[in-house]
Order: structure tokens, then sequence, then C-alpha cells
């Protein structure tokens, strides 16, 4: 198991259970509740007065920290069962107070971040719902808050207000990122299945029998298509 290659500020918590006892499905976004920065964050997460920690905290600079390694327990939610299930996100708010905004920032690296860890950890979609009666459902909402666990207000109403849009950004963000990830395993193994700005280039080849003959398996991924007609446009094998 990795952690984010997005992390730009690595500050281990001492606070946390170890190995988690449950794959990672659920995404558990808290609010801070001051502006930290991740470095200050970091420092209270290694406060023993704190005895709290997080996997990943995002200041309103966007920066983003990593508290505990994705493989082990944080002491995030005031839930063992939902802190062995779920990657725990510390988001810094603009202002001390309820609703407790977060900045563009914080969003957009927020967005970053959940699609990151849902590619690494298998999570086709966030799903929310803003049901306390589905937690542990995953398979219908994998987004649970803090709230739902003990008597606090986190992530605060402006964040817990926005899963909904988080859930649909990074969704977004996840289908383009799947099809290009489509598009970059496609094989064409026929002239016919080439693109038409590629066709000339292919057809170009199989005449000269630089590329095999019998059109049957060509076997170009797309990127090797582009480079073969960047060269023939460059005319470069004519000398
Ligand atoms: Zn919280």
């Amino acid at each position: 198991m990795t952690n984010s290659p997005l992390v730009q500020y690595t500050h281990y918590s001492p606070y946390h259970s170890g190995k988690r006892n449950h794959k990672i499905d659920t995404i558990t976004i808290h609010c801070m509740a001051a502006n930290l920065t991740v470095e200050s964050c970091g420092n209270w997460f290694s406060n023993p007065a704190a005895q709290a920690s997080s996997n990943y905290g995002i200041d309103s600079t966007g920066k983003i920290a990593l508290y505990v390694d994705e493989q082990n327990r944080s002491w995030a939610t005031s839930s063992a069962s939902n802190d062995h299930r779920a990657v725990t996100i510390e988001v810094a708010n603009t202002l001390p107070q309820a609703p407790y905004p977060i900045s563009d920032a914080a969003y957009q690296a927020l967005i970053r971040l959940l699609v990151d860890i849902c590619q690494r950890n298998e999570i086709q979609k966030l799903l929310w719902q803003a049901d306390k009666n589905q937690i542990g459902q995953t398979n219908k909402q994998n987004m649970t808050v803090h709230r739902w666990f003990a008597n606090r207000s986190c992530p605060g109403d402006y964040l817990y207000n926005l899963h909904a849009q988080i859930a649909n950004d990074v969704n977004q963000k996840l289908q383009t990122n799947q099809i290009e990830k489509e598009e970059q395993q496609m094989r064409y193994n026929t002239l016919e299945e080439i693109p038409d700005w590629g066709k000339p280039t292919v057809q170009k080849l199989l005449d000269a029998g630089l590329i095999a003959g019998d059109g049957q398996s060509l076997d170009l991924s797309l990127d090797m298509l582009r480079i073969l007609v960047i060269l023939d446009r460059a005319n470069t094998w004519e000398k």
C-alpha cells in the first residue's frame, strides 16, 4: 500500500493504531476548525495533548501533508471501525467559526487528493447520500463525516454541504482519467480501425512493407500512431 505522490510535506504522528484491519473503501473529510498550516497541524498531531491524527492534511494554500501512512489507522473520527477503513483528511478553515469555510486552493487540492486516493485504492466512484443510516454500506455511500460518530460539528456545515459536489467533481475526473487510460491501452490491429488522420501514414508504411502487411496484426497503440504520423509529416524516412 502506498501514500499519495501529491504529498508535499510529511510529519508523522505517533498517534495511530498501526496497520488497518480493513481495506480502504471509505473517505472521511474533516475540518481543522482553524486556519492551520500543514506544518502547525503536524505539530499538533505530535502533541500528546492532542491524541489525534489523520492520514492527510490540506492547508489553505492547497499544500498537502502526510501524517499517518495510508496503510495505518489514524485517530481521526472517534470510531475505530470507520478509521480502519477510511482515509481521513483534515482541511484547514479560512475562518475558525461556523460554517468553517475553506479556501478555493484547499478545495482544488482536496479534489486532486481524492482522485488519487480513489485510483490507487480502486474506489470506482465516491457515493454520498447524507445518510448516517448507511454507514458501512459502501456500495451506496462511501463517504462519512465525523459528526455521525461524535457530538461535533466536524467537518462544519460548509464542507458538509459540499459533499455532493465533491463526489461529483471527483467522479468526473475519475471518468476522464479512465477514458484516457483506455485510449492509452487501445490497440489498432487493422487499417480500418485507424483513425482517419493516421490512415495515410499507415497505408504508406504498409505499401513500403515496413509494418505487418496482412492488415491483421498492426498492434499499434495511440501513442505509436501519433509518433508515426509526426515522423511521416516530418518526412524523415524518405531521406
Ligand atoms: Zn473531525
